[in-house]
């Protein structure tokens, strides 16, 4: 049996190696390493495949955040809504830009923001709510909109772990998660659904007049050279990144295809354990093949008879690694916390932390290893 790897970056690459090397190639004897041509082919690129107007690369997905929540002019005092389970990028921008952060419960099949939980937290402060399409599954966003349109919100979208994924709508129609509400973001860490070979991220968004913001503020708050209009940063895709993405872009509805693949294994391996809950779409209540509403970046289970770290534990003893995501709700880590926080209302996450368990998922897994994987969780769990 192959090695079993969390995510298997090597054996991706050996299936592209010939092209990828050649580009890279290319770009080093150009040696146009900074916005060079490669960066606008991928940007043009990524805005077909999305169907959205304007995508702006940048250094990573923590930057995108960022430069979004900058280009919306939000400001000190203003509150910005997100999800209690996530990665902690997503509150760490807000927090550095002086905005207010609050954290709100998730769903608990889903475990993307709780509607109830969103709309209960919005006062006169608020500015922005930030869905997380977590663990590559669409957040409502057809609800979020509703709620951000009676609110008069912007909703920025972290995409960071589920670019390919669509929502469908209530009427049928569907469209690429993150270019749904104001603005999106996403992240090319390299194992995330579309890695590169280092960092790199983007910002997605229809709105022109907010595009030509943002466009500025990634580069020094620069419309015109050497003439700074506003405060912006550094933050720039490079050329050997963005060459290395042009090339995997026309791959990813397949990757998405084989991690979806590979839930479905999954699912069916554990669907009779009574003690092990495997992910659940949240419109369709299962992973269907009729939409694309998850594009699995990660695999997620709920122990529920109190074993999870014991199963995390033997795992890695015979050699099969699995990750914690998220051991500890954003509410209660220490540069989080705050007493305006009331610990009745995180039920649903201070349950996950202690359920939850990611299995290896990637492009790459074959039935041998996820049977092994399987049989060895079943066998541990009873
Ligand atoms: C990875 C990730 C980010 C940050 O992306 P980087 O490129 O690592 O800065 C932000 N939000 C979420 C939900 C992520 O998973």
């Amino acid at each position: 049996m192959k090695k079993i790897q969390m995510v298997d970056l090597q054996s991706q690459y050996e299936k592209i190696q010939p092209e990828v090397d050649k580009a890279v190639h290319e770009v080093i004897s150009s040696a146009a390493f900074i916005n060079g041509p490669e960066v606008k082919k991928f940007q043009n690129d990524l805005e077909a495949y999305l169907d959205v107007k304007h995508v702006i690369p940048c250094a990573n997905g923590t930057d995108a955040l960022q430069i979004a929540m900058m280009g919306l002019g939000l400001e000190q005092g203003d509150e910005v809504i997100t999800a209690d389970f996530t990665f902690a990028a997503t509150v760490e921008v807000i927090a550095l830009l002086k905005l207010t952060p609050v954290l709100v419960d998730v769903d608990p099949k889903s475990f993307n923001i709780d509607l109830d939980a969103l709309e209960k937290a919005i006062t006169p402060k608020t500015k922005a709510i930030v869905p997380v399409h977590l663990f590559g599954q669409a957040a409502n966003m057809e609800a979020i909109l509703k709620i951000a349109s009676a609110h008069n919100l912007y909703v920025i979208e972290d995409t960071a772990q589920a670019i390919g994924a669509d929502f469908t709508f209530s009427d049928g129609s569907t469209k690429k998660v993150g270019t749904i509400g104001t603005i999106g973001t996403t992240s090319f860490f390299p194992s995330k659904n579309l890695g590169c070979y280092g960092d790199g991220g983007a910002i997605f968004t229809n709105d022109d007049a907010l595009a030509h913001i943002i466009r500025g503020i990634v580069n020094h708050g620069m419309y015109e050279r050497y003439y700074h209009d506003v405060v912006g940063v550094n933050s720039r895709l490079d050329s050997l990144q963005a060459a290395v993405l042009r090339l995997k872009l026309p791959h990813l509805n397949d990757y998405c295809n084989s991690r979806r693949e590979a839930a479905k294994y999954y699912n069916k391996g554990f669907s009779a354990n009574q003690h092990i809950i495997t992910p659940v779409t949240e419109k369709c209540g299962e992973i269907c093949d009729t939409c694309n509403c998850h594009v699995f970046h990660q695999y997620t289970l709920k122990i529920t008879n109190g074993k999870r770290d014991e199963l995390h534990k033997h795992l890695l003893d015979q050699g099969i690694p699995n990750a914690i995501y998220y051991p500890v709700p954003l509410h209660k880590q220490k540069a989080y916390a705050d007493e305006r926080y009331n610990e009745a209302d995180f039920e649903v996450t201070n349950d996950l932390v202690k359920t939850v368990i990611s299995l290896p998922m990637h492009t790459e897994l074959d039935h041998e290893q996820q049977d092994h994987i399987i049989e060895t969780i079943l066998n541990f769990v009873g």
